[in-house]
């Protein structure tokens, strides 16, 4: 059993809090680390992987192949797994800075950023990140409600969740049937009315973030046609100059993807995807419920890598009845910490936190909310060299207890890797019996239960 309980005391007894990538990458530079280390990850939820899990598009199997990384990281016996607790209410961080040598914030970031604008909180208008967290099974968000009796959806934002809600929301259901999609958001898609999706993004078609492989994808949809304005396509000299950065070949890549979009405009197809540059909304309109969403074109001013959109006097009207806010996401401290409110992080020197010794940070709640799964192994790497660094000054291993110091208060209740892994055969086998890879424990506190009443159960 890989718990901290059995680690010879020799160690530097290290926590990590947040058992997604930079978690785990984190977890696994340490146990790579010439140092002698235990490494307890602690997670909130009886289950690990967060973001590969509970963030990853369910029609993007490949994405969540790095969880076999995980798991073989997890079979470490220097490496525990705490699940099901949730520092700050089952335990303080006060209490494990007092019983490790360093703790690592890696809890990334919950919360999707809102629109605000008139009306924006109107029935109908959410953000991106309650849609993910419901259609991938997230207990948090399973009781949340869609209405997807509207023909058309307006999605602000020009990033990649805004390419996942619009593949999810238009893609056959069929296709969805084989992944390990929830049930309840596989049944309200089912049923699913809606046609159009409207993507809708502040600034030009070289300022958009998506990557070029998730734009490509949408051309690849069955039934669905992908249209933009070729007007919309023309580049300011401003922009001309940024893509001859070579370093911004993939823009490029975007932009002759849109271009072949945009001859696609008067192709017939039942469902569209139609991209909206150079557009902000200003306001929801509805009586109860949204039904036109108002927006502002705007021109991009300023030099090149530096241009902001600018809202002329020309208006448009979107007809929605759901619209989406896909923004970006809202990091939180955990508690009273250094922390900048603007970019949503700790205050922090290459993961190192500012003026707190012994507590380090890793992944979006380090850097904010960018990058693809694998940049946060990198992170992690560099916010493990600080850690390495600081415990080579320190007293040296052996003075904190680690798991063992705490472990009184949480018995009743953590779940460990073992525990977890038949949670995650429990999924298996109930996604087998469905025809998909896995169905998702909602409720985690009756699967727990169900293992301790089981005859085999330990
Ligand atoms: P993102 O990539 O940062 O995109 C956010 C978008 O919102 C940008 O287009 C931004 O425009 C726009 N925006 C921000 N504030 C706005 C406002 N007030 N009004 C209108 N538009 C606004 O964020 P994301 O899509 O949430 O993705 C988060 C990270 O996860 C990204 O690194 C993404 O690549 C990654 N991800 C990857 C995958 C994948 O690999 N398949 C899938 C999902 C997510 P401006 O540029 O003008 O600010």
């Amino acid at each position: 059993m890989a718990e901290s309980m059995d680690k010879p005391a020799s160690r530097f007894e290290i926590a990590v809090i947040g058992a997604g990538p930079s978690g785990f990458y984190a977890a696994d530079a340490l146990l790579r680390s010439e140092l002698p280390v235990a490494v307890d990850v602690y997670e909130r939820l009886p289950a690990p992987f967060g973001l590969v899990r509970y963030g990853v598009a369910p029609d993007h199997p490949r994405l969540k192949s790095t969880i076999k990384v995980f798991e073989k990281i997890a079979q470490d016996p220097r490496f525990g797994f705490i699940g099901n607790v949730d520092v700050g209410s089952d335990i303080t961080l006060q209490e494990l800075r007092r019983h490790y040598d360093v703790v690592i914030l890696a809890h990334g970031t919950r919360r999707g950023r809102a629109l605000d604008i008139p009306g924006g909180d109107l029935n109908g208008c959410h953000t991106a990140s309650d849609f993910v967290g419901w259609y991938n099974g997230h207990p948090d968000f399973m009781n949340l409600r869609f209405d997807l009796s509207a023909r058309s959806v307006a999605i602000v934002g020009n990033g990649n969740v805004a390419l996942d809600l619009a593949r999810i929301l238009l893609q056959p259901i069929d296709a969805l049937r084989q992944t390990d999609i929830a049930t309840h958001a596989l049944e309200v898609l089912a049923e699913s009315s809606v046609r159009d999706v409207h993507l809708i993004g502040r600034r030009g078609p070289a300022q958009a973030a998506f990557t070029n492989m998730e734009l490509r994808e949408l051309g690849q949809l069955p039934g669905v046609n992908p249209t933009v304005d070729a007007a919309q396509l023309e580049l300011t000299d401003a922009t001309e100059t940024e893509l001859a950065d070579r370093k911004r070949f993939l823009i490029c890549k975007n932009i002759e993807t849109l271009r072949s979009y945009s001859e696609r405009n008067e192709v017939e197809s039942e469902r569209r995807i139609i991209f909206h540059f150079l557009r902000s909304p200003i306001q929801a309109h509805g009586s109860g419920r949204i039904e036109e969403l108002h927006l502002a074109v705007n021109r991009l001013e300023g030099k090149p890598f530096e241009q902001r959109a600018v809202a002329t006097e020309e208006t448009e009207v979107i007809p929605c009845g759901l619209l989406f806010s896909s923004i970006g996401y809202q990091g939180e401290p955990l508690t009273e910490l250094p922390f900048d409110d603007y970019s949503g992080t700790y205050r922090n020197n290459q993961g190192k936190v500012a003026g707190e010794p012994e507590l380090f940070t890793a992944g979006w709640i380090k850097r904010g909310p960018s990058g693809i799964i694998g940049t946060n192994k990198a992170c992690s790497q560099e916010t493990v060299g600080q850690v390495v660094q600081y415990l080579n000054g320190s007293v040296g291993p052996g003075s904190k207890k680690g798991f063992s110091g705490v472990r009184q208060l949480l018995e009743s209740k953590f779940v460990n890797f073992d525990t977890w892994s038949l949670l995650d055969a429990l999924e298996i086998s109930a996604g087998m019996k469905l025809g998909k890879p896995r169905e998702k424990i909602l409720n985690f506190p009756k699967a727990i239960a169900s293992l301790h009443n089981r005859p085999s159960s330990r």
